[in-house]
């Protein structure tokens, strides 16, 4: 059985940190229940250094995670428990802010190309408050596996695929998210397992692809998520690129303002309190 279509959002052109041009893809004013247990998905892309150059200088998380996945450039991290770390094309960020982290992500290149995603995957209620954790992942130890001319990066998750399990660099967070980097070649097809009751969704950033039934089109800069039983099924006409996210619903109230993502409103004012007191790094 395939899982159908339920909704298709596309990005919208928006601007963040300290005026970087961004797709915001879902997140924001666009949080929907059929996303969780993910808040927000941006794609940053332009070779125009005047689009990226000003970063994102010092700001605070708190409540979730943030994971960052390179295509192309460098981006430099720096955060108030001393990590750094340098992301090239290829490599993943996974930062569970929780807590609290006061970090920069900052360009390390005044021209080319910088490409990449931003991915918030929020934290059940008990998670929310453990301490912050930090970790970059190069670009060669995410497994990669291919078939039939299909290339598979399995970022986070386990996921089954021509009966082989593939276990990706990410794995044992509460959330269970898989997250795929799916490259098709023209005329091809894949069928994702995707654990019942899990979120799916599926982000093209290059051409199209028709998803479910073989007849809905799906566009670059667009989301499909999809119903809650059966596999995902992408079908290609001319060679695509994909992300494949997945994973288990939270299923508890959303209070966010900015970088802060709790339950409640008194959760809230509470964390807004700490950033300005300093205790939301103590
Ligand atoms: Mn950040």
């Amino acid at each position: 059985m395939y899982r159908t279509v339920s909704r298709i959002l596309t990005a919208r052109p928006a601007s963040d940190g300290a005026g970087v041009k961004l797709n915001r893809v879902f997140g924001g004013d666009r949080t929907n229940k059929e996303f969780d247990p993910f808040l927000m998905l941006d794609e940053f892309g332009s070779d125009e250094a005047s689009d990226y150059i000003a970063g994102f200088p010092s700001h605070p998380h708190r409540g979730f995670e943030t994971v960052t996945y390179m295509l192309n450039g460098k981006m430099l991290h720096e955060d108030h428990l001393g990590n750094q770390g340098l992301l090239n094309g290829g490599d993943v960020q996974w930062m569970t802010a929780a807590r609290g982290i006061i970090h920069s992500e900052m360009p390390q290149q005044e021209e080319g190309l910088m490409r990449g995603f931003q991915l918030w995957v929020n934290l059940p209620s008990n998670e929310k408050m453990k301490d912050p954790y930090y970790r970059d992942i190069e670009t060669k130890d995410i497994p990669e596996v291919e078939f039939d001319g299909i290339k598979v990066r399995v970022i986070a998750g386990d996921v089954v695929l021509h009966d082989k399990t593939l276990k990706g660099a990410v794995n044992g967070l509460s959330t269970e998210p898989v997250y795929l980097d799916v490259h098709m070649p023209e005329n091809s097809v894949v069928e994702i397992p995707v654990t019942d009751g899990h979120t799916a969704l599926v982000y093209v950033y290059e051409n199209e692809v028709m998803v479910a039934d073989d007849e809905t089109v799906l566009k670059a800069f667009s989301v499909a998520s999809f119903s809650r039983e059966g596999k995902v099924k992408v079908t290609s006409k001319l060679s695509a690129r994909f992300l494949l996210l997945s994973g288990k619903p939270i299923g508890e109230p959303i209070a966010q303002y900015g970088p802060f993502v709790m339950n409640t409103p008194q959760e809230i004012d509470q964390a807004i309190q700490d950033y300005r007191d300093g205790s939301l790094t103590s």
